[in-house]
């Protein structure tokens, strides 16, 4: 059973003169934290989410390794904010949904449930230039993503490329019921997909937070490491990116 407390110690263990972390608030007696990594609160903003379904633990892996990663070159151009783990029930329980059997990256318009109001009060008033949520896929036997964007450059590419270097990609035709080229999934009718799945966290957050979406999908077939390193890799990707093409 994976151990929420070695999380917590991570977090609390979090030690450099330009990250903060904050308890966001609780979910099944479990605190749900929000970390900060700034040296200026002008520059344009970066959020990574993690353990949104409590059985794809790589992306808390990935979260707490890039805040151990040294940023000072970052955190001259961007901000980050980071919530390594928003379902720490479904985390330690190893299941997908909450304690409530809820899936919260579904359940954005249930404001009473603890971790939707952990990350509204993350994202309250904020704007990102990019958000990216790290998932995992049982069934998929390579890394893919989603880019949702508003008018600017894709950079979905440009991380698969650096992805493809330390993970597998998934290169079928279609993944998930919907097209795919090189393990990106094309563009999607965001309007029809809320109608099927509700008010997601990806929909909910694109359309009033953020310029660019992208979800990370590793295959938990394959080991935790080159997991971790994919989804590591997936984010520096995207910074990088952010930096050399001034987005
Ligand atoms: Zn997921």
């Amino acid at each position: 059973m994976p151990d929420y407390s070695c999380v917590i110690r991570r977090v609390h263990a979090l030690n450099s003169l330009h990250t903060k972390f904050e308890r966001l608030g609780s979910a099944a007696g479990w605190p749900i934290y929000g970390i900060t990594l700034s040296k200026n609160d002008m520059l344009p903003k970066i959020m990574i989410l993690g353990g949104i379904h409590g059985d794809e633990p790589a992306g808390v892996e990935a979260c707490l390794a890039f805040c151990d990663l040294n940023h000072q070159n970052w955190l001259n151009t961007l901000q980050f904010h980071i919530i390594p783990c928003l379902n720490p029930y479904g985390y330690v329980h190893n299941t997908r949904n909450n304690d409530q059997d809820i899936d919260i990256n579904w359940a954005f318009s249930s404001k009473n449930l603890p971790e939707i109001q952990a990350l509204c009060k993350f994202v309250n008033n904020q704007e990102y230039k990019t958000i990216i949520s790290l998932h995992e896929d049982w069934e998929s036997h390579g890394y893919y993503m989603y880019e949702y964007r508003k008018d600017v450059t894709t950079i979905g590419q440009n991380i698969l490329k650096r992805v493809a270097e330390v993970c597998p990609i998934n290169l079928e035709r279609e993944i998930d019921g919907v097209s795919a080229t090189n393990g990106l999934v094309d563009e999607l009718d965001l309007e029809k997909r809320a109608k099927i799945r509700g008010l997601g966290i990806p929909i909910a957050l694109f359309q009033d937070h953020t310029t660019r979406f992208v979800t990370t999908e590793t295959p938990t077939s394959l080991n935790m490491t080159c997991r971790i390193e994919a989804q590591v890799t997936a984010i520096q990707a995207m910074i990088e990116n952010h930096i050399s093409l001034k987005l």
